[in-house]
């Protein structure tokens, strides 16, 4: 494992959480053709504009050359591009690439990016902390800090673009070619997305907009609890893959492990599911399933998935998750034996099931053990830098 200092120098650029001026960065489309209005200039500056920042990387209005010198210097006036400022950024011996970015008031969140192959994982976070309160999850743990802005939403694929994009030696804002490093962008990072829904939905727009991030339907992956309204609404508004936190097979157990259950129980979920898969056509809905030993990995547990899930129109994929253990938990992960199992189970009853291999154990990047420490770590650093 190793800590470097980060490629982007962020100290110079404007964090996300000051300034009074517009930040472009995590504006839709529609939201930069109406701030372009208002300024008197054509909609289509949002096109230019969004080219520059997404494509290109570009974090200083004065590099954008398509643009006149008198709309460099009117944009210097009243906007700005803000991103988050990286407090560290960890290597691990696999590839996977973790940074923790300050988000003001000693708070912080994690994005880790994740390399397999041609794909690139790219995990962000939602929320500082979440309110949710999932009884294995270390980011429920250390409770809700606050909501994070469409801007530090976009902000963390922008800055893990230019981070990666550097590490490559490529210059992206004089580049000709595009290389794609990241491919997939996931909501399993810190916070539950749909509990942030009115600043997550723009951030996945961005996301999907061909001069956007340019990401099909299929390479954005909301991983939501289960908050079922939000879930009914989402469909209308962005259309993107979807995975549900189900972890239990039935209510009893799904209230101690995931609580929000207890006010949208299975019955109510699964059915919001599949009608998200109908509304957006999509192809099938993932569930991830945590394995905690003896407590939700047993067969009879697996044969009830099945009977939960059997006789389906739609398809889905069920998503083994080996339990990241963090300190202060009393799970424990399930055995190998366990879980290949449990797989067995679900596989002869025509269940596709995966399981999820760790990746950055060294640097502690997998689900859920994100910003354990967080909040100490950025403490120390705001202090060893005389911020606080
Ligand atoms: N709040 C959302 C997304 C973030 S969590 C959600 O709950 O879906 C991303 C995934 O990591 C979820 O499936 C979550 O249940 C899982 N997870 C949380 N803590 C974990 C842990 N300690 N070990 C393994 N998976 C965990
Ligand atoms: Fe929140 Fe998801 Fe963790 Fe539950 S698993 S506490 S919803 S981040």
């Amino acid at each position: 494992m190793t800590i470097e200092t980060p490629t982007t120098n962020t100290s110079e650029l404007v964090p996300t959480y000051v300034s009074p001026k517009a930040n472009l960065l995590g504006m839709t489309r529609e939201g930069l053709e109406e701030f372009f209005k208002g300024l008197g200039e054509k909609p289509f500056r949002a096109r230019q504009i969004m080219k520059w920042i997404y494509k290109k990387g570009a974090a200083d209005f004065l590099d954008m050359t398509d643009l006149s010198k008198k709309l460099r210097a009117t944009l210097g006036e009243h906007a700005d591009l803000r991103v988050p400022e990286i407090m560290t950024s960890q290597h691990s011996e696999d590839g996977t690439r973790k940074w923790l970015l300050s988000m003001g008031s000693s708070q912080g969140i994690e994005t880790v990016f994740i390399p397999d192959g041609k794909r690139g994982t790219l995990c962000v976070s939602s929320q500082v902390g979440c309110a949710l309160d999932c009884s294995f999850c270390s980011t429920g743990a250390q409770g809700f800090n606050r909501n994070l802005s469409a801007a530090e939403i976009v902000g963390q694929v922008w800055l893990a673009q230019r981070e990666l994009a550097a590490d490559r030696g490529i210059d992206m804002l004089n580049s000709t070619t595009q290389e794609r490093i990241i491919t997939n962008v996931v909501f399993m990072g810190m916070g539950e997305p749909l509990a942030n829904y009115r600043e997550v939905v723009p951030a996945m727009k961005i996301l999907r907009d061909d001069i956007g991030f340019d990401l099909s339907r299929r390479r954005v992956t909301l991983s939501t609890s289960g908050l079922v309204p939000q879930l009914k609404k989402l469909a209308e508004e962005v259309d993107v893959a979807l995975a549900v936190s189900l972890h239990a097979t039935n209510n009893p157990l799904r209230d101690i492990l995931v609580p929000i259950n207890k006010k949208h129980p299975i019955e109510e979920l699964l059915p919001a599911c599949w009608d998200y898969l109908q509304k957006t056509q999509g192809r099938n809905v993932t569930f991830e399933y945590v394995m905690l030993q003896e407590v939700n990995d047993a067969p009879e547990h697996a044969h009830e998935l099945v009977e939960l899930l059997k006789n389906k129109t739609y398809a889905v994929k069920i998503n083994l998750i080996p339990f990241n253990p963090f300190p202060g938990t009393e799970y424990t992960r399930s055995s190998g034996n366990r879980i290949e199992r449990f797989r067995q189970i679900l596989r002869e009853n025509g269940i596709i099931a995966t399981t999820r291999r760790t990746r950055g154990d060294d640097i502690d990047a997998a689900c859920g053990q994100l910003a354990g420490q967080v909040k100490n770590r950025v403490k120390k650093r705001l202090g060893e830098k005389q911020f606080s």
